[in-house]
This record gives structure tokens, sequence and C-alpha cells, in this order.
């Protein structure tokens, strides 16, 4: 099979970037960390309730607002491997949960496929 040829239909090739997938894995990782940290803390003091709580509390919320909104930009920000142009939007917009996040660069001719597929949990 030749990934990088035209099909018989005559539809876009599509080539594959891991490097999409495993930085976006990486990230996802990193900023994992912080909450989980939080909530360890947060869940060995129990029942006690005070300043440093909400402060905690507070902060776990908005890292998790931060990171959904990271992750929005990311995937609005696609750079194309070959020449570097940006692709601000991946080929289905309304994905459903299972489909393709892949991305057409229109100077290369070439749809790149992230190897991510919508987990429709966002
Ligand atoms: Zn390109």
């Amino acid at each position: 099979m030749n990934e990088t040829g035209h099909d018989k239909s005559g539809s876009i090739p599509v080539r594959y970037d891991k490097r999409f997938g495993r930085q976006h894995m990486l990230r996802n990782v990193v900023l994992a960390i912080p909450p989980v940290i939080i909530f360890a803390v947060l869940w060995q003091r129990g029942e006690e309730t005070d300043s440093t709580t909400w402060l905690l509390s507070g902060f776990f919320v908005l890292w998790i607002a931060g990171w959904i909104l990271a992750d929005v930009f990311y995937f609005k920000r696609y750079r194309c491997p070959a020449c570097g142009a940006t692709i601000r939007q991946p080929t289905i917009v309304s994905r459903k949960p299972g489909d393709p996040i892949r991305y057409y660069c229109r100077k290369c001719e070439v749809e790149w496929d992230t190897r991510l597929r919508e987990s429709g949990e966002i």
C-alpha cells in the first residue's frame, strides 16, 4: 500500500503524523501532575475545611479550565509537518466520538492523520 499516493477514488492522499499525538499525550501527562497532587493533598486533609482548602480547590478548577482551553487552542493551531503552515480547523469540524482528527494542508495537498480519535468526553 502506498500511503502517499492517490487512491482509486481520486481523493486526497492521507499521511500519518505521529508527532502531534505524541506531543498531545506528553502535554496531558505533564498537565495532569499538579491537579493530581492537589487532589491528593485535599484528600489527605479530609474533613478539614479552611482557607487553604478553598485556595487549593480554586486553583484546581482554574487549572482544569486552563487545560481545556489549552487543548482547544492546540487543536486550532495544527502545523503541517511538511511545510509548517498553520491549519486552524480539522477536516471534520463537528466530530462524533471515534471520528479521526485529520488536517488538510492546501499547500501540500495532503491530509494529515494525527492518529487521534475524537473521544467524545469534552
Ligand atoms: Zn503543508
